[in-house]
């Protein structure tokens, strides 16, 4: 029996999942066997679209079908939760899933479970570790100015041992360093790059494959059991002869935890360079709002954010921000970034999709390291409310469960 705490190496007992899944499939086991267990009423993965830079959410209720999302797609960006909100959630809101998450994603069930957007109780969350991605565009050019391939002769990408490797339709591979990737502005993403929820413990299953060595190099998954729940899933999943399994060895532990800790570190390098580039106090605001300056109101920022969720938002509001400004003015970015600071969880998505390309998840991340060291509140890794969650009175605060309106305190009319 697994539990809580352990660490072992898995793989899919399948052959045909154990072949298409990206080292053994064991997550491609696990989805398919609570899916005809009846543990869950779906599951919600991700699946190759029109190419490998084409990462697809795929709701799924049929387990035959499961094994169209085995393997990573490094160049899959979207926040899973906000989506999975969006397109079924909102819809089904009882509906149990068994979901894939990168550490962000994680982090983004716990912020949006706390204001009431998620029911925690109704996912399972198997997570990935995630070294970074790419967005699909930058792995495009890369792949042409770097590799001097085209990008549309590329079947498979891959990260491993430090390299972004890929291979081409007539099976050649060719891999480059990440680090000098980086170092010439290709890569992965900035939020990526300071991410450090490299293994999602906040996930009911971490699955990896840093540590998995000898011969089982490539063809099991290195998993860390994070909670009861997920002890109790994979126990059934294993008795059910889907999965098998072996603790992991101490050189493997040893190795994953020495990889673990190399990219914090790299991660601290990537922090201190992209937050030193702002500058302190009014240096640091002037260079804000000249970046803001730019913004065209196209509210992906806010659309997209897993923190943002207000049925009414305040930037929407004329005594706040004139109706039809473009750009809409300062007002509207402090608003946001005021609402956000607390909570932000590094995920990279209001400045990915911001057409105008302001570095708004660095600005952020920024601003939000201060307020975590004002307060001590870290967003992302378990249900202790938010620093803002405390100014609101119960009142306010049912008022705001039942409506979503944040308007706390109604002091200006409509
Ligand atoms: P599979 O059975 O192949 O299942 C993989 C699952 O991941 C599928 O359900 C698929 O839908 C889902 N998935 C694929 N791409 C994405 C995506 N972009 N976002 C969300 N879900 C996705 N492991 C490490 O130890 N170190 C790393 O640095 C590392 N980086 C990774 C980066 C990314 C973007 C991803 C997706 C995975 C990464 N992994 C990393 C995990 C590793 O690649 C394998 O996913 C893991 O070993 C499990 O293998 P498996 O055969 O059990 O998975
Ligand atoms: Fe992975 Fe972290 Fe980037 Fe999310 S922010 S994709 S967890 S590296
Ligand atoms: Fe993600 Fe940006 Fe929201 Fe932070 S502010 S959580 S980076 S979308
Ligand atoms: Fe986000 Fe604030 Fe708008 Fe709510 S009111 S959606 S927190 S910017
Ligand atoms: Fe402005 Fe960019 Fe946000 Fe659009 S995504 S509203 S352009 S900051």
């Amino acid at each position: 029996m697994v539990a809580k705490g352990d660490l072992l190496y898995a793989w899919a007992k399948d052959s045909a999942i154990q072949e298409k899944g990206e080292t053994g499939g064991v997550i491609t086991a696990m989805l398919k066997y609570m899916l005809e267990s009846k543990m869950v009423d779906a599951v919600y993965a991700m699946k190759k679209g029109v190419d490998i830079y084409d990462a697809e959410p795929a709701l799924i209720t049929d387990p035959k079908d499961v094994i169209q999302t085995a393997g990573s797609l490094h160049c899959g960006t979207l926040l899973v939760p906000k989506q999975l909100t969006k397109c079924v959630l909102n819809a089904a809101p009882d509906m149990k899933i068994g979901v894939v998450v990168k550490g962000c994603d994680a982090m983004a069930m716990y912020e949006m479970a706390k204001r009431n957007q998620i029911n925690l109780d109704n996912i399972v969350m198997i997570g990935v570790n995630c070294g970074g991605t790419v967005k699909p565009t930058m792995a495009r050019k890369m792949i042409k100015e770097k590799f001097g391939v085209d990008p549309d002769t590329v079947v498979k990408e891959e990260i491993d041992k430090g390299q972004f490797i890929i291979q081409t339709a007539d099976g050649k591979h060719k891999g480059i360093s990440i680090d000098e990737l980086e170092e010439q502005g290709y890569g992965r993403r900035g939020n990526c790059r300071r991410c450090k929820t490299k293994v999602p413990r906040q996930a009911d299953l971490a699955c990896g494959n840093w540590g998995v060595i000898g011969d089982k190099a490539g063809k099991a998954t290195f998993v860390e059991v994070c909670s009861e729940k997920g002890a109790m899933a994979l126990n059934k999943a294993i008795a059910a002869g889907a999965i098998e399994s072996q603790p992991a060895p101490d050189k493997g532990k040893e190795i994953r935890g020495k990889v673990e800790g190399a990219m914090h570190k790299l991660a601290d390098k990537w922090r201190e360079k992209d937050f030193n580039s702002y500058g302190n106090g009014t240096e640091r605001l002037q260079a804000i709002m000249k970046d803001t300056s730019r913004c065209i109101r196209c509210y992906a920022c806010v659309e997209n954010c897993p923190i943002c969720y207000c049925t009414e938002c305040s930037t929407k509001k004329p005594y706040f921000v004139p109706s039809g400004a473009i750009p809409p003015g300062f007002m509207f970015h402090l608003i946001r970034f005021t609402h956000v600071a607390d909570s932000c969880i590094n995920c990279g998505q209001c400045e990915e999709l911001c057409p105008a390309e302001i570095d708004n998840a660095k600005i952020m991340h920024m601003v939000h390291k201060d307020v975590e060291a004002m307060f001590g509140y870290v967003p992302g890794v378990d249900m202790k409310l938010q620093v803002l969650g405390f100014a609101e009175e119960p009142e306010e605060r049912k008022r705001l469960a039942s409506t979503g309106t944040d308007q706390i305190f109604k002091i200006f009319k409509e």
